[in-house]
């Protein structure tokens, strides 16, 4: 019988005892213990003595050699060919088609061999198996062991390639020969490095006592999630033991459970949350070879060299990836750190790309060892803040420590899934395959859809048991009258909307209202008008915007209809912020709940605090999809009679139906599918530059084209992402944009800046400044993204334009085109990325805000995976209405399941948790 050594082992071979095979004479193969062996003793080692035709392999013991014949080439074998690596003193012959490998009789070469043939139809002599045995005996078995004081790791190993490798990964440091330490918060990576080896080389004994630190179980926690909830980021080893860098302890003595909670994470609930903001996929043959300029990044690689700049002005590593590209990565003025890392280090680098002459460099920011990170095929990257102390290393190693330490956490019955919900979030974090990860979040979006159900289901049961209120009254004349003083006519669109919400103010029901339009459809007025009739009814009006700026922009367009009305006519609109004087706002709340004023224009913020309306009638809320439910509801709610005001959202994100269902319940949706007319369309031209250059360009046609406009009595925005200069993002600022432009090219006209770091005052009166047209030019952050309304603005130069989504991009977009002027917007960007040319190009090709938001839609979910902003969990993580259409029916009938049954309680509580409802309602 022979059996090809090379095909995959079969049952067979696997019952093989351990490098005792022993085929016999006539080649039947015997599965007893030691067994007669076919070859005489003592053969020469000569090749000439070894048979011409070997099947599998051969081994003798000659001279205190060890050498083994093969007719195969072993080192095309995937997995014995890497055990090679580990025989010290391995020579390697090739003749006459027989493959030789040869070592010294070691006691560690015995130990690879029994390994490495183990289970393989193999011929030794009797005696020669015994040696080898005797041999390899001497090597003691690998473990890892507690130390004896308990504050560390001992690892004994043979000196063989295999297990030195874990040392070196673990970075560990020799205490006596085959002896190492390692720190004890390494005991999970220890962990995940011996099983995540596939090898023929025996893995290490972890002691008991090791394998309990890694389990062991958390105080307070039950097997639930809200458990957790009460439990501090303290509990963690990790954290407990506050072990920081000189560096980190340089800028703050916080202890390290201090510095996380400042960070924004204090309870274990809160780091389960705390996702990844992106992933290195190690497998991905793209990291350091797609890098681009201007990027911020992570990256993990190896230090191939290191150098020293001249003049002490810093230390360069030159960083290898898996994939084998390489990067040169600058540390300025950071010398010491030469002394911590070395050529052969697997580091995790954060920094920013730039050029060095004609290659790209990685301007370094922090470099650490990758620790854990070397021993994960997916790397988790946080957000980080490096001035408070906390890095993306160290939440890393606490979310590990975290998911080692609970075995799993139940999902509620009523959700129906035997599911082990450990797994799908640790999934989230640190996920086997990207495939695996989309499986996770699908999984957590469905639960998330489930509890948006359930709430849905809850407030329409609760709706059925309010009163609403009707709006008429026999005569109502203020509408009308208001309408004939506009000084334009409203479009068809705008009729039919004033009507259609007519109709629902009057009735005894109350209504969500959705009204959806494009940027500068004239939604505003559409809600003034209704606004009227409510205030005609005898009833107040709340009218909130999403910022300060747009809130007073809507108290002036709200004061300028009412100024058209007949003097006997005319209503009282009040004003809060949250910048005014105690005393001021004091005079108004006492107003408001007095009824002597009819509409109070504020922002979200400020009308959600402590007002009371003596009969509020009607709650409007302009462009704010992230006002939270629980406000919501709470100022439905206060009328505290059993009755609800009717509720008027505007939003210019196109909302389908069926999704407007899901975010607001039952809801009546109006679209106003007509601009005013009269309107020329805004150019779009993308100018494929560099902002940084173009703002430092006096001769750019841009900024002739901008005096032009200035000289025609129109008004220009230039929009810039940050506010100020950063290190890590590349993107226009305001304060450089300003410094540059108002300096030179535009020194002849008026130019200001606003943004949203600056007093609220400030901005107001800039804004006013601007209006009035005491300033040409307005350099801007994106604060005026939504509904500032200045007719004369013609121009908008949007700089670093690919680093704002689409919709936000079409939001500015129309902040000019508000008249019958010709009007422009100018894209700075140089479009690096494939996804950035496909937005930008939409904005050139499409005026309609529907057509834009799809094609950003189809694009995005590269990238960043999840929203920036999680903090808010009144939104949806997981869920995306488009990705999970066919889920959401899933999750409604499951939630009308869960309503009719016991759980009903328990799961509308845990899906008010979810979105953070306060209980009251
Ligand atoms: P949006 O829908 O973006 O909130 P606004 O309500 O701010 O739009 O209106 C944009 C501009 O159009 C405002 O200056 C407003 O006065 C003007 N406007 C609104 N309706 C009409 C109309 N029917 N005819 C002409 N201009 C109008
Ligand atoms: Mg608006």
């Amino acid at each position: 019988m022979t059996v090809d050594l090379w095909e995959e082992e079969s049952d067979l071979f696997a019952e093989l005892n351990e490098g005792r095979v022993i085929v016999k004479e006539d080649n039947s193969v015997d599965f007893d213990d030691i067994a007669p062996i076919s070859m005489k003793e003592k053969e020469s080692i000569d090749l000439s003595n070894v048979p011409k035709k070997i099947h599998g392999l051969i081994i003798r013991i000659e001279d205190e050699k060890i050498n083994l014949y093969s007719s195969r080439d072993i080192r095309q074998n995937k997995v014995m060919s890497p055990l090679l690596d580990n025989l010290y003193g391995l020579k390697e012959f090739y003749k006459g088609k027989i493959y030789v490998y040869q070592t010294p009789l070691g006691a560690t070469q015995a130990y690879v061999f029994r390994h490495l043939l183990k289970g393989r139809l193999l011929e030794i002599s009797e005696n020669d198996a015994k040696l080898l045995k005797e041999k390899a005996n001497k090597v003691g078995t690998p473990r890892a062991e507690l130390s004896s004081d308990g504050k560390s790791i001992e690892l004994h190993i043979p000196k063989i390639k295999f297990y030195q490798d874990f040392v070196t990964k673990l970075n560990g440091y020799p205490l006596k020969s085959g002896v190492y330490r390692i720190r004890l918060d390494r005991a999970l990576d220890l962990e995940t490095l011996i099983y995540s080896k596939n090898s023929l080389l025996p893995i290490m004994d972890i002691s008991a006592d090791l394998k309990k630190i890694n389990r062991e179980p958390i105080k307070g926690f039950d097997g639930t999630l809200d458990s957790l909830k009460n439990i501090s980021v303290g509990e963690l080893n990790i954290i407990n033991s506050n072990s920081q860098t000189w560096k980190s302890l340089k800028k703050s003595k916080e202890t390290l459970t201090e510095k996380i909670e400042k960070f924004g994470i204090k309870t274990l609930y809160d780091l389960v949350f705390n996702l990844p903001k992106r992933f290195i996929d190690k497998s991905n043959p793209q990291d350091i070879g797609s890098l681009f300029e201007g990027e911020s990044v992570s990256v993990v690689g190896i230090i191939k060299s290191v150098s020293s700049l001249p003049k002490n002005m810093g230390i360069v590593f030159s960083i290898t990836d898996e994939t084998g590209y390489s990067i040169r990565c600058c540390f300025w003025r950071q010398e010491w750190l030469r002394s911590k890392f070395n050529e052969g280090d697997e580091v995790l680098i954060t920094g920013k790309v730039g050029w060095f002459g004609r290659k790209l460099q990685l301007n370094g920011s922090s470099i650490e060892h990758a620790d854990e990170a070397s021993l994960l095929p997916i790397v988790p990257i946080y957000k980080q803040s490096e001035s408070k102390g906390v890095t993306t290393k160290l939440l890393m190693s606490a979310e590990r420590e975290l998911f080692s330490r609970i075995n799993s956490i139940n999902l509620p019955k009523y959700l129906e899934s035997n599911e082990n919900y450990n797994s799908i979030l640790s999934e989230l974090h640190f996920p086997s395959s990207l495939e695996s990860f989309k499986e996770a979040c699908d999984r957590m979006a469905f639960q998330e859809l489930v509890y948006m159900q359930l709430l849905l289901l809850k407030s329409k049961e609760n709706s059925e048991d309010y009163r609403g209120i009707s709006k008429i009254e026999s005569d109502q004349k203020l509408q009308s009258k208001a309408i004939k003083t506009l000084p334009f006519k409203l479009t068809n669109a705008q009729v039919k909307g004033i009507e259609k919400i007519n109709e629902m103010l009057s009735e005894e029901t109350p209504h969500n209202i959705l009204l959806n339009a494009d940027v500068g459809a004239g939604k505003s007025v559409v809600a003034q008008l209704v606004s009227l009739r409510a205030i005609e009814a005898g009833y107040q009006v709340a009218f909130m915007g999403p910022t300060e700026i747009l809130s007073q922009q809507l108290k002036k367009t709200f004061d300028s209809v009412n100024n058209n009305l007949p003097e006997e006519n005319r209503i009282t609109i009040g004003y809060i912020s949250g910048g005014m004087k105690a005393a001021e706002k004091k005079t108004i709340i006492k107003e408001l709940s007095e009824g002597n004023i009819d509409v109070i224009v504020g922002t979200t913020s400020v009308l959600s605090d402590k007002i009371k309306f003596k009969n509020l009638g009607l709650v409007v809320i302009d462009e704010q999809q992230k006002f939270g439910v629980d406000q919501r509801e709470k100022l439905l709610d206060s009328r505290g009679d059993g009755s609800r005001p009717d509720l008027l959202m505007m939003t210019a994100t196109p909302i389908p139906r069926s999704t407007a269902q899901i975010f607001y319940g039952d809801m009546d949706l109006i679209i106003l599918d007509e601009k005013p007319p009269g309107r020329i369309p805004i150019q779009t031209e993308w100018i494929k530059t560099n902002p940084v250059e173009m703002i430092a360009e006096p001769m750019n046609p841009v900024w002739a084209d901008v005096i032009d406009e200035t000289k025609k009595g129109n008004q220009t925005f230039i929009i810039n992402p940050l506010v100020k200069d950063s290190e890590k993002i590349d993107a226009a600022s305001v304060e450089k944009t300003y410094k540059t432009l108002s300096g030179s090219t535009l020194s002849r006209v008026k130019v200001g800046f606003i943004h949203g770091n600056m007093k609220k005052e400030e901005q107001n009166q800039v804004m006013s400044d601007f209006r009035d047209k005491k300033l040409d030019v307005l350099v801007a952050s994106i604060v005026i993204e939504v509904g500032v309304d200045i007719p004369d603005a013609t121009r908008m130069i949007i700089l670093s334009a690919d680093r704002l989504g689409a919709s936000t991009l079409h939001q500015i977009r129309g902040r000019v085109g508000r008249s019958n002027k010709e009007s422009k917007c100018f894209l700075i960007s140089e479009g690096k990325t494939e996804n950035s040319q496909i937005r930008l190009q939409s904005l050139v090709d499409s005026d309609d805000g529907f057509d834009i938001a799809l094609s950003d839609l189809s694009v995005r979910g590269e990238g960043t995976i999840f929203g920036t902003d999680q903090s808010g969990s009144s939104e949806m993580i997981f869920a995306s209405l488009v990705k999970h259409k066919e889920k959401i029916d899933e999750a409604r009938i499951l939630a009308e399941k869960i309503m009719s049954s016991e759980y009903k309680d328990v799961a509308l509580e845990d899906a008010r948790n979810r979105y953070e409802l306060s209980n009251e309602d």
